[in-house]
């Protein structure tokens, strides 16, 4: 069993549209939405929800009323401004315990806390693993850890080939957890300023943690220059480009419709590229080329 996550650097990208559609495409796998923060994959694929489970991490402050003194000692020394008329507010704490270890009281207490749910879902695509980070929670990291584990017993146990996991943007802590110990990467860019530069830094992370990488460059037609330096910049490094999406307003009309774009057009000029990035990713999965960030 290998996992392919898809990555993109920032967000906007179209880098869900695209795992949409490899959902579509690929036989026998389980998927993931890694991107916790802003899970999406969920509004392509319509899961019917199978198990949903608590995720529980860190830990908050709680102030006994009973035995608060209101001696304003808590309030004075939190240095994330967390409690307020002897009450902690549940986003400002940050855990650190120290109120309840200076209490004269021992009116507070650690406890821990709700951070989110994870579910695993049907789809008519297959098994989905995905989650949901309560507000203001952080640990983002640990959870797409928890998704992408509970992802890979589920593919073993059903004797899937691949797990496609939907990652997060950005290249922060989040992403190292998605990305490490993975088979292949593919980063969803776009030719824009920016796009190229967050391509560069995602790339960056895989080659730091050795995970091979191949670049999709995504509404190529809206900068040719800059989709020419993405092309320049991958031939120097030998990383492969597997294939130029073009621009299509059909892409966010089925995100709108809740389907995914293979299941929206069959207009090849629009699901030839798709599937060709499709075909490269599996050609790698399958050992089949070789070459790396
Ligand atoms: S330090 Fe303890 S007793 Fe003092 S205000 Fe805070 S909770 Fe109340
Ligand atoms: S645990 Fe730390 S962050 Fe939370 S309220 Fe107490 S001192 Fe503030």
């Amino acid at each position: 069993m290998k996992e392919v996550v898809v990555l993109s650097g920032k967000g906007g990208t179209g880098k869900t549209s695209i795992v949409g559609a490899f959902a579509a495409l690929a036989r026998n796998k389980v998927l993931a939405d890694c991107d916790v923060d802003a899970a999406d994959l969920h509004l392509l694929l319509s899961p019917s929800m199978r198990e949903e489970h608590e995720f529980w991490s860190g830990q908050v402050a709680e102030i006994d009323p009973d035995r608060c003194t209101r001696c304003g000692l808590c309030e004075e020394t939190c240095r994330f401004d967390a409690i307020h008329a002897y009450q902690v507010g549940r986003i400002g704490c940050e855990g650190c315990g120290l109120c309840a270890r200076l209490c004269p009281t021992g009116a507070i207490r650690m406890k821990d806390n709700l951070s989110g749910h994870w579910f695993i879902s049907d789809t008519r695509f297959g098994t989905l693993v995905h989650a949901r980070l309560g507000i203001a929670q952080e640990n983002s990291g640990k959870l797409v850890h928890l998704v992408r584990q509970k992802a890979k017993e589920l593919a073993l146990h059903e004797g899937a080939d691949i797990t496609i996991n939907d990652g997060p943007p950005g290249i922060g802590c989040a992403v190292i957890s998605s990305l490490s110990g993975a088979a292949l990467a593919c980063i969803v860019t776009e030719p824009s300023l920016s796009g190229i530069h967050d391509m560069e830094r995602v790339l960056s992370v895989c080659r730091h943690f050795v995970i091979p990488a191949l670049v999709c460059i995504n509404k190529h037609d809206m900068n040719e220059e800059g989709t020419q330096q993405i092309e320049n910049y991958c031939d120097s490094r030998h990383i492969q480009v597997i294939s130029r999406i073009p621009f299509d307003p059909r892409v966010t009309e089925a995100q709108v419709q809740g389907v995914s774009l293979l299941e929206y057009t069959d207009d090849s000029y629009i699901t030839a590229p798709i599937e060709q990035a499709w075909e490269a990713v599996r050609v790698r999965l399958d050992g089949k080329a070789s070459g790396g960030p």
